[in-house]
Order: structure tokens, then C-alpha cells, then sequence
């Protein structure tokens, strides 16, 4: 049949002057899906074609020296930085830009003035106090410098360029800021019985990313797009009340000084233990009394795009060790109040820990960090390089979600650092999709989700008033964010590797694209070159149906014959792509003696095609065929997925008889001479290919693929041929 279907569009580009042979309604364009030249930009010297960073791949460095003071009674952190920022860049940089994140807080922000009038979980949610960061001194290499604030933006004047390829240069700027109660739903503050929870990020101003892809990145922070950083060491110094115990990204240097002797020996016990031991009980906590003093706790943290900490009166601390795949280890620590305790609320947060690092650990890359810890916070879930904050009100299966989750971004955008203001989808959405597999792997998948039945959520997942997946987050509706930036890549990409590319190809290609990218700044064309070469597929129609637009898909099986009209020589079964999405097709024949058949139809079908037919080998009468049967593509119509027979009627020999003889058109000059053959129609043009009609009965004969159409009239005289809207009249010579 397959012959007959390439014989037909032979036959109608001769016959009638125009090739046409698109299936009848369907959105499908073979062309945009498939188009060459999905990439608009070559490789360059900094990103090579397969997707690594390239010969010349360089990116800036920033080590900061932090210190920070935090005053309970006002809230007020006042800190200094010491940066030491490296120009690796062929460019001589005359000004440099830094970010002031604490300035989405001001009231004249941009932020505010983006926040609608139903409200946002971003800014600080219209609590009236001074925010914003204040600077009170500003040097650069001891000299004092001129410098402008615009909203979070910082530039900052060189009074002579900064040297390409290796210049260094000193800032060193004492800031101040208030912090809100609630920063945007990833830093503030957080009353608890024992004492307030300081959960501190956005604190320091950091160096704004210069890189060969925009030069300074300088969006704003408005609220909803996160972070961009560069790499560099850190030395923190965070002076609190002596009463709190502070937990920071990094390792602790100075436990000695801070701590008292049991807790460092149950610190060092928890070190060592694979269950968790208490560091800081309750009772300690409550026998914690509040005084005038102050303790200096110092935290070092290397190749990191970011440091975070949080301090409280409050904190019950435990720990467990953690177990990495090189032999190294690492440690989880939970820090939380009295209301967050319980084996079903944060008793068990860093079993969760241990158990989600180790396990990504084991999968993807190993962990990079001396200690990963999780902090009870006003927060729903937000994350730092070494710690996360999660709400203090979790429990059971939301708070190992979100554990899990936030720890995940240990890898993406931590240790991948992509530009998550840009592409929120390649931190957020690829965390989605290894959390997935975490929660497979944890505790024997205690936590583990059921699968979603994807034809249920087609509609929500490819509404057409939906943004596609690849806007900026600052771009998208607030309410869509979670869809597009989160659920939707997420499963995108567990499509690709369960139903494209196969478990063992996409692993060892997303592996690789984690080990080419990591502590550097991959863009969406680096993932999809790394992906696409390391696998060794061409998946432009893939990053073009899921990312790069919202395009729906609809598969439907359109239609079934049997070859010479007999069920014994096997079917003819034809599949119709309605939607601009292209995807592989998965069909379950079953014939009426229940043989169940898998067929397996790669993407390339629908390269050329918006209608396919295929021979399905078989020597009974099929009862049902079903188009993904597994539910696991998000076909958004699923009425049109199932065919079921009416019962085969054969046709009665010599019924055709009526129809077949030569006829002739005053309009064109051209023979037309229908035979039987087979129990079916056949119509000869002029010497062109044989082209087998369909009876579709009341005197008409069709070929729907390639839109033609012959009415006979009663006495079968003359007939009528229609053909994509134009018409000819034939009569019998
Ligand atoms: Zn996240």
C-alpha cells in the first residue's frame, strides 16, 4: 500500500497540475517541526558545536571576604565585602556592574511596581519598612569610587581599565540593608516560639555576570526571574546574638569558638553516623538564655556561586554523615524550631537530605560541598549553594518534596550555573525532572508519585494561551510559572528519555552535559547541542514542540483496511498528526481473537507526512487499535486515539461492475477507464500509475490522501471528479 500511496501523488502532480496532498484538517506542519537549521548561531571559539565549552571558554571570577552583623532588636544586617574579581575575558573593562538585590525591597522598585493589583508571591508582600540595600563606602583597589545605583543594578566607574585576560581588581563596600519578614518567599525572617529565624540570602552586593554571550547581564531583579553568579571562594564572618546558633553554606572554621564541647562532640558523632544524631536538643535550645553578647561564626565555601545562612535562638540542630560515590563524604544538618519538631514533620529532614544528595550523587555528579543543610523558614522552598531553606510547617511527603527538591538545585543551577533569569526551565525544570527519579530512589520510593496520566493533563500542559516554556520567567503570567518553568520541562525531559532516547542514552547524554557544564555557564544551544550529540539523534522537532513553542499534540488513527479486502493478508491501518506537535507513535493492536500487538513508529514518519499508513502484518480481523496506550504523551484529544471494528463485511464479487468503463471530460483531455481488481476500484488516467479508490458508498469513490473525490451518478453514466475544490465531469464513451 505504501507503493500505491507514492503512485497516487505521482499521479495527481501529472494529472491535475498541483501537488497538494496534505491530509484534510489537521494543524500539522511538517516543515516548521522539521525545518533545518535549528540552530541560528555557529559554534565559536567559547562554544563548540557538540555543545561543550569551547578551546577558548573563559568566564570571570569572584572570591569574596564577607562579614555580616545582625541586630535581632531592628533587623538590620550590616556587613562588609572584600571581593576580588578577576577579568579572565579577552575585553578590557572600563566599568564594571554589580547587583544590589536587597533594592527590589525599596519601595520605588521595579519589582513593586510590576507586583498586580491581585498581589504576588514575590517582593515583600506590601510590608511598609526601609528596605532596600544601603552603601555607605565604596573603594576599588583602596581608592574611594565613583559609582550609580539604578533599581538592583550597581555600575560601578574604573578610574582605568580593568586588564583583559587575567586583570584583577579590589572593591570593598560596607553595606547595610533591613531585612523584610518576608523577601520575596526566599529570604526574611521568622518568629518562633525560642527565638526569630533569620533565613539570610540576597545580602551581599555580588558581582553582576560579564560573559561572552551579552557582556554584563543586567536584568533587573524584578521577582520572579532568580540568579545569575559568577564562581568564586568565600570567606564569611557573621556576627549574632550568642545565644543563636548560625548554620552557612560551606564548613564551619572556628567550631571551637562558637560551639560548646558537647555540641561539638555530637557534631563530630554526627559526622560519622549513617542515622541521625542530635547536635542541639530542645532543652538546649531552651537553656540557650538571651544576653548582650555576641559570637563571631566563621564559614569558608569554595568554587561556589553563592553563600546564604541563617541564625536563631530557636535552632534544634542534628546531623547525619553523608556517603558519596568517590569515597568522600559530606554532612546533612537540619536546623529547625520546636514547632517544625516530630517523625512526621523535621525529625526526619536530614535523613531526607542524606538520602536526596546521595542519590544524585550516585546518578548524576557528585556532591561538591562540605555540608548540605536544610533550614525551617517562612519560605515555601528556596535554595543555596550547601543550604536551603523549606517551609517550617512542612511535613511527611510535602516535606521530603520539597527537601528533595531544593537539594536538587544543588546541581542545577548551583553547580550548573545557567543564567536562571534568562531560562528559569534549565534550573528549575531539570530539577523537576530529577527529582522524579529521586523520589524513585528514596527509601524504596516511599515518597514516590504515581505517574500522571498524560492525556488528562494535555489540555493544562499546551493551552494555547500559554507562554512557551522558553520565555523569561519575568515574562510569564505569575500563575503559569509553575507549569512552564517547573512541570512542563520537567516532563518534557522524562519524555525524551523514557520514550525517545531511552533510559541509558539520555542518562549518559544529560550526564555529560552536567559534567562539560559544571561551575560554568551553560545556554540553552550548549544543552541542546550537548544532548543531541552526545546521543546522536536530531531532536530540533523535540526542543521546537516542547520548548521553543507551546504546540499541542493530537495522534489519531484515522483508518483501517485490509490488503485486497481480505483480513487474511494482513491491514492497512493509517494514523493522522492533527497538531504542530511531533512526537514517536506507540500503538496496541489487538485482533478478535486477542492477540495484543506493540507498534513502534519513530518520529521520521512524520517528517514528510501528516498522514501515515503502514502495513500491520496479521491474518485475522482486528477488534481494537489504540494510539498510546500507556497514556504518556500529552495527546490533548484522545477521543480520536481509539478505533474499534464495526465488523468486516467482505464485498460481494462483481458489486464493482457497475462502475468500471472509459470515460471522457470536455474540460481536460484526458481518458479515464476504471477496472475491478481485487474487490476494488481502480481508477487509469492516460497512461499514469493505477490509483485504488475507497467505496464510500451512495455511488462514491474517494482517495482521501490525496483529496480526490469521483461521484457517479445514479445510472452510472457519468461521474463527477473533485479535487481539492476543482471539478471535472466525465461521461461514459
Ligand atoms: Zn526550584
Amino acid at each position: 500500500m505504501k507503493k500505491f500511496l507514492l503512485k497516487a501523488s505521482v499521479f495527481t502532480l501529472l494529472f491535475l497540475g498541483f501537488s497538494s496532498v496534505f491530509a484534510q484538517n489537521s494543524n500539522y506542519s511538517y516543515y516548521d517541526a522539521f525545518a533545518p537549521n535549528f540552530y541560528t548561531k555557529n559554534a565559536s571559539e567559547t562554544r563548540s558545536a557538540s555543545g561543550k565549552p569551547g578551546a577558548k571558554y573563559w568566564q570571570n571570577k569572584a572570591d569574596y571576604k564577607l562579614t555580616a552583623s545582625l541586630n535581632e532588636a531592628t533587623n538590620e544586617i550590616k556587613g562588609s565585602v572584600n571581593l576580588t574579581y578577576t577579568n579572565n575575558s579577552p575585553d578590557e573593562l572600563s566599568y564594571i556592574w554589580m547587583y544590589l538585590d536587597q533594592n527590589l525591597f525599596a519601595k520605588d522598585s521595579r519589582g513593586n511596581a510590576v507586583v498586580p493589583v491581585s498581589g504576588s508571591r514575590n517582593g515583600a508582600k506590601g510590608e511598609e519598612f526601609d528596605g532596600g540595600h544601603k552603601i555607605s563606602m565604596l573603594t576599588i583597589n583602596g581608592k574611594a569610587s565613583k559609582y550609580e545605583i539604578v533599581d538592583t543594578r550597581m555600575k560601578v566607574y574604573l578610574d582605568k581599565p580593568l586588564k583583559a585576560n587575567g586583570g584583577k581588581l579590589k572593591i570593598a563596600i560596607n553595606f547595610s540593608f533591613i531585612s523584610p519578614e518576608y523577601g520575596s518567599d526566599r529570604m526574611g525572617y521568622l518568629p518562633t516560639k525560642n527565638g526569630t529565624i533569620y533565613t539570610i540570602a540576597q545580602w551581599y552586593p555580588k558581582m553582576a555576570v560579564y560573559d561572552d554571550v551579552r557582556g554584563w547581564n543586567t536584568q533587573p531583579y524584578l521577582g520572579a526571574g532568580e540568579f545569575y553568579c559568577e564562581y568564586g571562594d568565600f570567606e564569611i564572618a557573621l556576627t549574632v546574638p550568642a545565644n543563636h546558633f548560625v548554620v552557612c553554606s560551606g564548613e564551619i572554621t572556628n567550631a571551637s569558638e562558637v560551639m560548646s564541647k558537647e555540641e561539638q562532640n555530637r557534631w563530630n558523632k554526627a559526622k560519622e553516623s549513617e542515622s541521625t544524631v542530635m547536635i542541639r536538643s530542645l532543652e538546649d535550645v531552651k537553656r540557650a538564655s538571651k544576653t548582650s553578647a555576641t559570637k563571631t561564626w566563621k564559614f569558608k565555601m569554595t568554587n561556589s556561586r553563592d553563600v546564604a545562612w541563617a541564625s536563631s535562638a530557636s535552632f534544634i540542630i542534628d546531623g547525619a554523615r553523608i556517603n558519596l560515590p568517590s569515597g568522600k563524604k559530606s554532612m546533612a544538618l537540619s536546623a529547625y524550631p520546636e514547632e517544625s519538631e516530630g517523625q512526621k514533620a523535621w525529625s526526619r529532614s536530614t535523613e531526607y537530605t542524606k538520602g536526596s544528595i546521595e542519590g544524585y550523587s550516585k546518578r548524576w555528579l557528585e556532591y561538591p560541598y562540605p555540608a548540605a543543610i536544610n533550614v525551617a523558614g517562612n519560605e515555601g522552598g528556596m535554595e543555596y549553594p550547601g543550604i536551603v531553606f523549606c517551609k517550617y510547617s512542612s511535613k511527611g511527603s510535602s516535606l521530603w518534596g520539597v527537601t528533595d527538591h531544593e537539594f536538587g538545585h544543588a546541581w542545577f543551577p548551583m553547580i550548573v550555573g545557567s543564567n536562571e533569569r534568562q531560562f528559569a526551565w534549565m534550573d528549575e525544570g531539570f530539577n523537576t525532572f530529577i527529582n522524579g527519579v529521586s523520589a524513585e530512589d528514596f527509601n524504596a520510593g516511599e515518597y514516590q508519585d504515581k505517574k500522571f496520566n498524560m492525556h488528562l493533563m494535555a489540555e493544562m500542559m499546551t493551552k494555547p494561551s500559554l507562554e512557551p516554556v522558553y520565555t523569561a520567567p519575568d515574562g510569564m503570567k505569575e500563575r503559569n510559572l509553575g507549569l512552564l518553568a517547573y512541570m512542563k520541562p520537567g516532563t518534557a525531559l522524562a519524555i525524551l528519555r523514557e520514550h525517545v532516547l531511552g533510559i541509558d542514552r539520555f542518562d549518559d547524554a544529560f550526564k555529560t552535559y552536567i559534567k562539560n557544564w559544571a561551575f560554568k555557564h551553560p545556554t540553552p544551544d550548549d544543552f541542546f547541542r550537548t544532548m543531541e550529540n552526545a546521543s546522536g539523534e536530531d531532536l530540533g522537532w523535540f526542543w521546537r514542540g516542547w520548548i521553543l513553542n507551546n504546540w499541542r499534540l493530537d495522534q489519531a488513527v484515522t483508518d483501517v483496511k485490509y490488503v485486497k479486502n481480505n483480513p487474511a493478508n494482513g491491514a492497512i491501518i493509517t494514523i493522522d498528526n492533527l497538531e504542530k506537535m511531533a512526537m514517536p507513535v506507540v500503538l496496541e493492536v489487538e485482533t478478535v481473537s486477542g492477540v495484543k500487538t506493540r507498534v513502534n513508529l519513530p518520529v521520521e514518519i512524520w517528517q514528510r507526512n501528516t498522514s501515515w499508513s503502514f502495513s500491520f502484518d496479521s491474518t485475522e480481523e482486528l477488534k481494537t487499535i489504540v494510539v498510546d496506550p500507556d497514556n504518556v504523551l500529552p495527546d490533548f484529544n484522545d477521543a480520536n486515539n481509539k478505533w474499534k471494528t464495526e465488523g468486516f463485511v467482505p464485498p460481494a464479487p462483481g458489486k464493482l461492475s457497475a462502475y468500471t468503463g472509459s470515460f471522457s471530460s470536455k474540460q481536460i483531455p484526458i481518458t479515464v477507464e476504471f477496472v475491478e481488481e481485487d474487490d476494488q476500484l481502480i481508477l487509469n488516467a492516460s497512461g499514469q500509475q493505477p490509483l485504488p479508490l475507497e467505496d464510500m458508498g451512495n455511488n462514491v469513490f474517494g482517495f482521501e490522501e490525496a483529496g480526490l473525490e469521483v461521484k457517479f451518478s445514479e445510472d452510472k453514466k457519468s461521474f463527477n471528479l473533485s479535487f481539492n475544490g476543482q471539478s471535472f465531469d466525465f461521461t461514459r464513451n
